[in-house]
């Protein structure tokens, strides 16, 4: 996912909507694979690639790897230029880098938030769209052992982006379509109330 404070740079190493890649249902990792240097290159890879751009998430077939595995973290570093009113509305914390291999969501509440994201796979746009407010997740970590993860506000969106991402769903699939900005033009946007915004878009 993208983080929503930066502009778009150029990495090519990201593959954009379009490319089929992105629309399939990606693989499990199996029990073999994990230990092959060919499958830590791949998460050093992702893991460069999302600091990179920057971003807070990131999953393989964005690389045009179709395996279900993702990467996460957010930082203060990316957070500086962010109001803290914002960054409490969204529930957004750091955490460090999560690697999950296989995952599975599993929503725990009731809750549900609506709020702008974007995708390094969706370049110069971004959207609302109403997720779960909190998940848990279960899956392996780098090294094959068994993880979980229950989180919510910003770190389970995150969740649901990623993991949206193995199943060849992408952002626009579940957005407010008329609340479908540019970049530049969402940063009007994103520090007004949700409920402002969608009134004044008719979304
Ligand atoms: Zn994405």
């Amino acid at each position: 996912m993208k983080h929503a404070n930066m502009t778009d740079g150029d990495r090519p190493p990201i593959v954009q909507a379009g490319d089929p890649v992105l629309r399939s249902r990606a693989r499990e990792v199996l029990p073999a694979e994990l230990a092959t240097r060919d499958f830590q290159l791949l998460v050093t890879a992702m893991v460069t690639a999302m600091r990179e751009a920057p971003g807070v998430g990131l999953a393989a077939p964005q690389i045009g790897v179709p395996l279900r595995v993702i990467v996460l973290e957010d930082r203060h570093d990316l957070m500086e230029r962010v109001a803290p009113e914002h960054l409490r509305e969204r529930g957004r914390v750091p955490f460090p880098l999560q690697v999950i291999v296989n995952p599975v969501l599993v929503v725990t509440g009731t809750d549900r938030a609506t709020f702008f994201e974007g995708c390094l796979s969706v370049r110069g746009y971004m959207a609302l769209v109403e997720r779960h407010f909190s998940v848990e997740v279960t899956g392996l970590d780098e090294h094959g052992d068994p993880m979980s993860w229950r989180t919510e506000g910003w770190p389970a969106r995150i969740l649901q982006h990623e993991v949206d991402h193995l199943d060849g769903a992408l952002y626009v699939d579940r957005m407010l379509t008329r609340s479908l900005c540019s970049n530049d033009e969402a940063q009007r946007w994103l520090d007004l109330p949700v409920g402002d915004v969608r009134k004044t878009l008719r979304t």
